[in-house]
This record gives structure tokens, sequence and C-alpha cells, in this order.
């Protein structure tokens, strides 16, 4: 990148990049392959010293089928595109996965007609492979769960986020891009005559100039449009941080497959898997707290072990720990409806060239490749 002196205040259609993204999580490096497999050239800004130590590090690092979704919203397009994105693209990359699948279950006869409104939306959302199974059927596919009736849900898994990352990094790379680590954007200032100057901090402050901007900065989405010089103040949504916390299972995995209940109100719940090591966790629950905060309080556990037992009844005492937590970038409060993904484009804010992301929750990291498509496909038509 070149010197502060050289592009201040400049009016030039001489790019240094097509495109700066703002992120190196999996969404931002989702944009940045998108934009890069179109031929553009792309450098992805990242503030800390190594890719996705954002939301994308403490997550539960599943591959959702897109059951749950309103129909005709971004979150049930990009999560179904997404995932049908993603296992190929694991493959070819020799990233680990595990398509396990996943059994929705109902605990007992009152949870049915949720099970029955997950089942529905899954059809409407066109998630391949569903099916209903009775409580005898689901618990004979993994014996020592309890369910009076479950969904099987085939396309769903587990995978290495990490390693999905590095992938995504290393496409970029092998395009000609670049992936800036420790450089966090400061300040990005729309040019006369189209493109932006980005002023970017840390230990080596530069500026750059580039046709194209993506900011997918997670938790900072909000900070980092108000550093986007005339991004309307009003059209930046408010932050709401959704904490949510796991326990890991000492001992035995009980189950092959993901076992999720009925989902709560704006979270899918307190869910099982087993990692790709082999261990089992749970989590995550839901909290509203005011700031980032990753502690695990372990009298949380109280409430995971009654929660757990309806559909593990033999979770042994003492069995859990506590593990990680992680904090979803919501854009609604408690009690509030669930909004959708935002992709805001010119059409919303009337900057040219620029698409600011906000609230990438989950299925963020399902949908990353279909987000970064739909990124490439407003900014870069083919
Ligand atoms: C508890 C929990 C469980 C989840 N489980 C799942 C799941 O199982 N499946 C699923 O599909 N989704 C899941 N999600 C959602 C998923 O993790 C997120 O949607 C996704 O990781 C968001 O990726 P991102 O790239 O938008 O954000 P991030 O990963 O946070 O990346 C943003 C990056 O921007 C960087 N940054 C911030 N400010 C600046 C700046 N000024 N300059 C440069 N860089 C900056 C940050 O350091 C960070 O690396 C879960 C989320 C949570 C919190």
């Amino acid at each position: 990148m070149a010197g502060r002196d050289r592009y201040s205040r400049r009016m030039t259609t001489t790019f240094d990049f097509d495109a700066c993204v703002v992120g190196a999580g999996a969404v931002g490096l989702a944009c940045g392959y998108a934009l890069a497999r179109r031929g553009l050239s792309v450098v992805v800004l990242e503030k800390e010293r190594a890719i996705g130590q954002g939301v994308s590090s403490r997550n539960s690092e599943v591959v959702h089928g897109g059951l749950y979704y309103p129909t005709g919203s971004l979150k049930a397009r990009f999560c179904v595109e997404g995932r049908r994105a993603l296992y190929p693209f694991l493959e070819a990359h020799q990233v680990a996965f595990r398509k396990c699948g996943k059994l929705v279950v109902a605990t007992s006869e009152a949870e049915l007609p949720r099970l029955d409104a997950v089942a529905a939306q899954a059809e409407r959302n066109g998630v391949e492979g569903m099916q209903r199974l009775t409580g005898a059927e689901a618990m004979a596919l993994e014996p020592g769960l309890f369910a009076v009736a479950a969904l099987l849900s085939p396309e769903s898994g587990v995978f290495d986020s990490h390693g999905y990352m590095l992938a995504l990094q290393g496409e970029i790379e092998a395009a000609g891009g670049a992936v800036v680590l420790a450089t966090p954007l400061e300040r990005a200032s729309p040019m006369v005559g189209g493109g932006f100057e980005i002023a970017a901090g840390g230990e080596a402050p530069a500026e750059l100039a580039c046709r194209l901007l993506v900011t997918a900065p997670g938790l900072s989405a909000q900070g980092v449009a108000a550093r986007v010089e005339g991004y309307p103040p009003g059209l930046i949504p408010a932050l709401h941080y959704g904490k949510g916390v796991y326990f890991r299972l000492q001992g035995k995995a009980p189950f092959e497959r993901l076992v999720y209940p009925p989902p709560i109100p704006g979270a899918l719940g307190t869910h099982y898997r087993k990692d790709l090591g082999g261990q089992g966790v749970f989590g995550p629950d839901l909290a509203y707290v005011e700031a980032e905060d990753y502690s695990v309080d372990p009298a949380r556990a109280a409430g995971f072990y009654a929660y757990v037992r309806r559909f593990w009844p033999a979770l042994p005492d003492g069995a859990l720990s506590p593990d990680y937590a992680g904090v979803r970038p919501k854009l609604h409060g408690p009690g509030e409806p669930q909004p959708d993904f935002r992709l805001d484009g010119p059409d919303a804010h009337g900057i040219d060239g620029l698409m600011a992301l906000f609230g990438i929750e989950s299925p963020g990291l399902t949908s990353s490749l279909a987000i970064g498509e739909a990124v490439a496909t407003r900014l870069a038509p083919s």
C-alpha cells in the first residue's frame, strides 16, 4: 500500500485495487473470493493479527439446512444456496466436514405444533430430503435420545470453519489479491468521480484507493459504517449483542447427529453437536449483554442440565464443563421480531460502489458463499 501523502484528497481514476473488503471473517473472505473470481483485484483489510478471530471463531460450526427462516428472506435464500455451495467447496479444498444430519426433536406433545411449523417452513424453503419421524424412529436412530416426534434434516452437518477461511484466503491470494492483517480501516472517503480513498491504521498506517468497497466487519458493522464519509447516520441500524455460551461434555459423545429442540424466539436454541474432534458440545443459549463479553458463568450449567435432559435424560451429573462463548451481531432487542440480514447497497445509502453488511448472525457461516456471490453480483455484475 502507498504512503499517506500520495493519495490524500485526490481525484483519480487510478486505483490500487478494484475492491477493498473490510473484515477477514468468513463473510468478508467469501466476498473477497467472489470478487476475485470475477477477475477483480481485491484487498481484504483485517484489524486483528490473524484471520477469523471475530464472530467466525466463536460459533457452532454447523452447516445449516435452511429449515427455519421465513420464505423469501435473505436468510432463507442464502442459507440454502450457501449450504449447497459450501459442501463442494469444502470437498474441493480438503477442509474437514461431517454431513451428519440433524434431528429437530419434540420432547412433549405440546411441542408438536412447533415441529409441524418447522416442517412446513423447510418445505417452503426447498430444503432437500426432510423426513418426519415418529419418536420411536428417532430413538432407534440415536439410542439414548428421548423424542415424541422428530424431523430429520440429512443436509445439515459440522465443519472446520477455520480451515474454510484459510481456503478462502488462499483463493484470494492465488488470484493476486491480498489479505492484510493488523490493519484496521479508519476512514473511507468517497472520491469525486467514483471510488474510495481508504485510510488504514495499525502499526504501519497506510492509504489506498479502490473502486469498490465492502464492509463485513461483524460486530463492528455499525462503527465501520460511521467511518464512511457521507454514510447517512439514520440508516445505520442499532446493534444488540446476543451472547451465547457453550458447555462441553466430559465423556463419550452420546449422538452422531446434531440434536435441536424447536427454535426459541431470537435463536435456534441450545443444541447438541458432536464436534469434529468427537466431543459432545451443548449450546448456545441467548442472553442480551451490553458489550462484547466472552466469559462463561459456570452457574449457567444448571439451566443446561435441565434443558438437555429433556432430550437426553441420561446426562450424568457433573458431566458439563464451561467451554466458550460467542456474541451474535443482532439488529433486534429482546422480544422484538428477528430481522433479516442487511446487505445495504447504493439504493439504500446512496453511495456508489459500496455494500455495507449488517446483522450477519446465524446462519452467516453457512450463508457466506452465497452472501459473497450476492455482494459481487451487486457490485460487479458479470
Ligand atoms: C454463538 C454463535 C453461534 C453461531 N453458530 C452458527 C452456526 O452454527 N452456523 C452458521 O452458519 N452460523 C453461525 N453463527 C453465525 C456466524 O458465526 C456469523 O454469521 C459469521 O461468522 C459472521 O462472519 P463475519 O465475517 O460477518 O463476521 P466476523 O467473523 O466477526 O468477521 C469480521 C471481521 O472484521 C474485522 N474487523 C472489525 N472491524 C474492523 C476494521 N475497522 N477494520 C478491519 N477489520 C475489522 C474483525 O476483526 C473480524 O475479523 C453463529 C454465531 C454465534 C455468535
